[in-house]
């Protein structure tokens, strides 16, 4: 049966609270002058609210991103859908193994939050990814959205407006979301809106590596810029998250489709992206350098503003070897 995942959705526009008529496959805001129009897609196995109008919103979203194939992916070949299902299960493979740098601190404050009943999850870019295998705790209320439909995906949002209240959700995991909006101060700022006093984010973003999923993507992030669109919250870990060496086979990868294509540079490759995919020592500065992601992790603290943002920052570069 299709469901609907229940969730206090509000409208991105005028914050009021939105009613869905499962008859007529719409969802109105109760603000009455409201022109926005919100659907509701059919996916294989749910009801997906679609919570973005293109009219109403500065947005890269365009109602050709809910067909099944994803904008991207149109032109692969029937290979090259194969080698990405055979890629798909080796990485879901290696997920499990994976056991990130936050690994540690996260499942403390999981289990903390869940004990006064705060286990809302919003994952963002969630796609067909849930949380790292190693954090995931399945008494979390795990909301997943995305600017495209998938498995993990409950509703299609913006993150620079997203359709939730304020302080409703416990905890938010960016999953390499930063590089792929125009603003991200403005998606982090939505963040610390919609997360509930004492909440845990977690961002994951990438530092040195090639322009992936074409006009999608726009940025890159040092430890310490990566940590600086936080300075709202509390920072309690950052770093980098994958190291100098898988920025080496990214680079090497792409200077050698120059010559062999990206497909056949892809596939030499795979190999080598996940031997050197490994855990990463924090310490080195090679690694802090030459990072290919960083991650922050941070706590929404309801304090009075901060002042010195930018001198502060510069005490966040931390190898131990410098
Ligand atoms: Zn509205």
């Amino acid at each position: 049966m299709r469901k609907i995942k229940k969730f206090n959705f509000q409208c991105p526009i005028h914050k009021k609270e939105l009613i869905i008529d499962f008859n007529k496959n719409l969802i109105k805001c109760k603000n009455k002058s409201c022109k926005a129009k919100y659907r509701i897609i059919k996916t294989n196995n749910k009801l997906v609210p679609c919570l973005i109008d293109e009219l109403n919103f500065d947005t890269v979203f365009n109602h050709k991103f809910l067909k099944p194939i994803r904008i991207f992916d149109k032109n692969k070949s029937n290979f090259f859908k194969l080698a990405d299902h055979i890629k798909s299960k080796i990485n879901n493979f290696l997920n499990e193994k994976y056991s990130p740098p936050y690994k540690e601190i996260t499942i403390n404050k999981f289990k903390s939050l869940i004990k006064n009943g705060e286990n809302k999850c919003l994952i963002i870019g969630s796609g067909n990814r849930n949380l790292p295998n190693t954090i995931f705790d399945n008494r979390l209320e795990i909301l997943g959205c995305d600017l495209y439909p998938g498995k993990q995906v409950d509703f299609i949002a913006d993150a620079h407006y997203l359709p939730l209240k304020d302080d409703s959700i416990n905890i938010i995991f960016l999953q390499a979301v930063l590089e792929h909006v125009l603003e991200p101060q403005k998606v982090v700022d939505e963040c610390y809106r919609v997360l509930s006093k004492k909440g845990i984010i977690i961002s994951e973003a990438p530092f040195l590596q090639g322009i992936h999923e074409n006009e999608y993507d726009f940025f890159r992030f040092s430890p310490s810029a990566h940590c600086f669109l936080f300075k709202k919250f509390k920072l309690v870990s950052y770093g980098p998250l994958k190291g100098a060496g898988l920025s080496f086979i990214w680079i090497l990868r792409g200077f050698l489709s120059k010559y062999i294509g990206m497909k056949i540079s892809k596939i030499i490759f795979f190999p080598l992206m996940i031997l050197s995919n490994l855990n990463v020592n924090k310490n080195l500065k090679a690694n802090w350098d030459y990072c290919n992601s960083s991650y922050v992790v941070a706590i929404k603290e309801v304090t009075k503003s901060k002042k010195y943002y930018h001198k502060n920052n510069l005490k966040l570069y931390d190898p131990k070897d410098k």
